[in-house]
């Protein structure tokens, strides 16, 4: 059966990098998957097409697809259009209607650019993490939340954090089952020492883990020493889970561990489907629309060429795919090939976005 998959390229540099992935698509097409894709509007463009960031058609087809690829959203274009319709929209509510409380961010290091990490090479040489972060609840959402003014001269502000068993319970099962997809450890991040949602944290997971994920090697650690064993020894890890604002934390380092934002693929998944079993799941890079480099062809198409590679492997069960995409990434870098982000200090010469997707295909067909 062919994968329906929804391609959303946005805005910027949005459908540069996208174009570079339809030739991806193009390859596997060509060597025994099945693709079937469907291309719809996402943000600034599509508010000058409907006025909307995300039409309701759009969302239908993204609700019906196995999985949808974005590129990105926004541009100073749309800096002054209403709050409700400024291109940012489109992405909240893809997150909000497909019920995506599950937000995966990797860091990986290939060994090609492992000078550009502000760690020392031999700590992240090899470096593979993924961070699954808790994206729908805690002290972001929870109530109340507001300044008081206490009528004597000063305010309060107030942050709730609120979490719930079955929202950690669901959290923990996307954590133990990517674990199964790579080196089957999972390491649980809170703060149980000052926090009672902290202690719940950690009794759900260990209950989860218990009951469902037994052939998963599961650690707990405090958040804040968490953050301190990122920067000191990363490779210790395979999968981080935690909540919404920690994992907003953890996640901006690990992907700083590894360099550039070209480089940096993310996914937000929902709840399985009850019939096929199948996740709810949007891909995107973690870069914005780069509106100062975006038309001029000096892109970096690999953040959002590594998202369909995520898309490979949790969307729909093609790890080998998947390990083959990120090898000839992998081997394309070896051989210097290098976008503009990716030069360093030292310079050299920069391919186009086009050219460095040409060679990551080409790499394809050579493993
Ligand atoms: P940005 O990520 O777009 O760009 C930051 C810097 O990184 C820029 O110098 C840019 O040229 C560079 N860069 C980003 N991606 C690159 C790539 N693939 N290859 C080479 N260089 C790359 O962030 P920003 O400048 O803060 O935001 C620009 C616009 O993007 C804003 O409208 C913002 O709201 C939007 N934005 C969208 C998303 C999204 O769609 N998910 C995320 C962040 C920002």
């Amino acid at each position: 059966m062919a994968h329906d998959l929804l391609l959303l390229a946005g805005d910027g540099i949005g459908p540069e990098v996208m174009g570079e992935v339809k030739k991806v698509i193009g390859w596997f097409n060509a060597n025994g998957m099945d693709f079937a894709v469907e291309e719809d509007l996402v943000g600034g463009c599509a508010y000058d097409a409907h006025g909307q960031a995300v039409s309701d058609a759009t969302m239908d087809k993204a609700l019906r697809a196995d999985a949808v690829l974005l590129g990105a959203v926004g541009g100073p274009k749309w800096d002054k259009v209403p709050y409700e319709v400024r291109p940012e929209a489109g992405l909240l509510r893809l997150r909000k209607d497909l019920e995506l409380f599950a937000n995966l961010r990797p860091a990986k290091c290939f060994d090609a650019l492992a000078d550009f990490s502000s760690l020392k090479r031999e700590l992240i040489e090899g470096l593979d993490i993924l961070i699954v972060r808790e994206l729908t609840g805690g002290v972001y959402f929870g109530e109340p939340k507001e300044i008081r003014d206490l009528g004597n001269g000063q305010k309060r502000a107030i942050d709730t954090q609120v979490y719930d068993t079955y929202e950690i319970e669901r959290i923990a099962a996307v954590a133990f089952d990517m674990a199964r997809l790579r080196d089957n450890r999972v390491c649980s991040m809170e703060k149980r020492n000052v926090m009672r949602s902290g202690v719940l944290w950690n009794e759900v997971v260990t209950q989860v883990h218990q009951d469902r994920y037994g052939d998963v090697q599961l650690s707990h650690m405090l958040a804040d020493a968490g953050g301190m064993q990122l920067v000191r020894a990363p490779k210790q890890f395979d999968v981080i889970v935690t909540d919404n604002l920690f994992g907003d934390m953890l996640s901006d380092v690990a992907a700083m561990l590894t360099g550039s934002l070209g480089m940096l693929p993310s996914a937000s998944l929902g709840a399985p489907d009850a019939a096929t079993g199948r996740r709810k799941a949007l891909y995107e890079p973690v870069h914005g629309s780069a509106p100062d480099i975006a038309g001029q062809g000096k892109a970096n198409p690999i953040a959002c060429i590594l998202s369909f590679a995520m898309a490979l492997r949790y969307s729909f069960d093609a790890g080998e795919a998947a390990d083959r995409l990120e090898k000839a990434v992998e081997s394309v870098l070896a051989q210097g090939v290098r976008t503009g982000d990716l030069l360093g200090p030292n310079g050299g010469a920069a391919v186009s976005t086009a050219q460095m997707g040409d060679a990551i295909v080409a790499a394809l067909g050579a493993n």
